[in-house]
């Protein structure tokens, strides 16, 4: 890290993560020290003050960042995150994994990611939704359906989009429904986007099992850290496979039953009670545990950095699927590689979401929206190769890293397209 002259970026250990593996990728594939130069930084970034108008009449002011990361390929592509310790290198490092994410899954589109430094499990509806159409206010000269198109992240909603989306039209004059994905389907959403990441997630677990030649069954037991928009439908969807989803967890804490979880009542549970706190199917685990639990296949889904160096050691699982963004540091990744655990990188394993994102911004360009079945089979047609072309790279390389494969595909193909472009002046 020493070569970045910024002190900047460097804050968050995600940032950091994140340039330390496009090193060990770049040395691997013997990458162009210019091209590595400028990808280790973002190319613009926007922080914003968001005053909003609390329920009791003061006035609060939060801080909203909006990171363009690299716009090669085309328009920048990535979530918003309200989160009590998002911040603007925590943002950047997020846009970088975005730009190679849209690259190695072959989308004509760049990286970029925004977010505000707030909880926002703290703010009433009025409060967020004021919050968000400030926020979109103060970033609109530098978004919209043909420069960046947010989508949702941790801590926001096809609610938060559809705000986003009226604020930049109201602005306007007219609808533009291509300035954000992850709308609802009334708005111009598309059919399947809310589950596309989840199920994106088990496609990819489903091809790693079929390169290993092994088969998933009632036999397989499956850990999921978050229960949220991802690990929710990745739950659901491996019990649909007939595995055995034996725990789940939230930020609450986590549920375990040796015999299997039934995903869907759990789901009902929670719609009803809002926390899965006296869920009868499976009895209370800490998260810490969880991780600890002797299964086949992990599904981190929850936020960055929950496998470390110092509970890496106590990891079992076979296969790691990382739903997550960055759900396991740098050093904790070695140890794992080490001991031959198959961990499926996020630009790979998560790409799901962005790929029915990107699917909907094209159905929302042509007015001309498409059934659900036709949106999984373009997903599953675009992710499968995009796992056997990550896949190559490995035997290519001799390598056993899986996520060093993927930022070496998706960097390929960026750095092709950087060097044909050529540097401006
Ligand atoms: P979400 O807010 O819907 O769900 C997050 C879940 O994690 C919640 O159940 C929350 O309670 C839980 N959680 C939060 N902190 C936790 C902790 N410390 N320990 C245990 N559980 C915790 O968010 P999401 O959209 O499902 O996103 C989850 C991850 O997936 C994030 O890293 C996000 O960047 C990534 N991701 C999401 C999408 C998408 O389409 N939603 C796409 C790609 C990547």
């Amino acid at each position: 890290m020493g070569e970045i002259n910024s002190g900047i970026w460097e804050e968050s250990p995600l940032y950091r993560n994140a340039v330390l593996q496009l090193n060990e990728a770049g040395s691997t594939m013997h990458l162009d020290p210019n091209v590595l130069e400028r990808l280790k930084r973002p190319k613009r970034a926007l922080v914003v003050s968001v005053p909003i108008r609390l329920d009791d009449g003061a006035i609060a002011v939060f801080e909203g960042y909006r990171v363009q990361h690299n716009m090669t390929l085309g328009p920048g592509k990535g979530g918003i995150r309200y989160h009590q310790d998002v911040n603007l290198s925590e943002v950047a490092g997020l846009a970088m994994l975005m730009t190679f994410k849209c690259s190695l899954v072959g989308l004509p589109l760049g990286g970029a990611k925004g977010g505000i430094r707030v909880d926002p499990n703290l703010l009433s509806r009025q409060e967020k939704q004021a919050l968000t159409r400030r926020y979109t206010t103060e970033i609109n000269m530098i978004i919209g359906p043909d420069r960046d198109i947010p989508a949702p992240d941790v801590g926001t909603d096809a609610q938060t989009m559809a705000w986003m989306m009226d604020t930049f039209s109201q602005e306007r004059g007219y609808a533009i429904p291509g300035v954000v994905t992850g709308k609802p389907v009334e708005i111009g959403g598309s059919l399947g986007r809310a589950e596309s990441t989840g199920r994106g997630v088990v496609y990819t677990i489903v091809q790693a099992y079929q390169k290993l030649g092994m088969n998933l069954g009632p036999s397989t037991t499956v850990s999921v850290h978050g229960f949220g928009k991802v690990g929710a439908v990745a739950a659901e969807e491996m019990e649909m496979l007939g595995c055995k989803v034996v725990a789940v967890s939230d930020v609450s804490g986590g549920y375990y039953n040796k015999n299997g979880i039934k995903i869907r009542e759990l789901t009902q549970y929670l719609a009803k009670n809002r926390t899965m706190v006296g869920f009868p199917g499976a009895e209370p685990i800490t998260n810490d545990e969880l991780i600890a639990l002797k299964v086949d296949i992990f599904i981190p889904a929850a936020i960055d950095g929950v496998i470390h160096g110092d509970n890496v050691n106590r990891v079992s699982a076979k296969v790691i699927a990382e739903g997550a963004n960055g759900p396991i540091t740098a050093d904790a990744h070695k140890v794992l590689v080490d001991k031959g655990v198959l961990i499926i990188p996020d630009i790979l394993c998560n790409a799901g979401g962005v790929i029915v994102s990107y699917f909907e911004w094209v159905q929302g360009l042509q007015n001309f929206f498409w059934s659900e079945n036709e949106v999984n089979d373009k997903l599953k047609a675009t992710m499968i190769p995009a796992f056997d072309r990550v896949w190559s790279c490995m035997e290519k390389y001799k390598i056993r890293d899986m996520k060093t494969a993927a930022l070496i595909t998706g960097v390929e193909r960026l750095k092709k397209a950087m060097l044909l472009r050529g540097l401006f002046p």
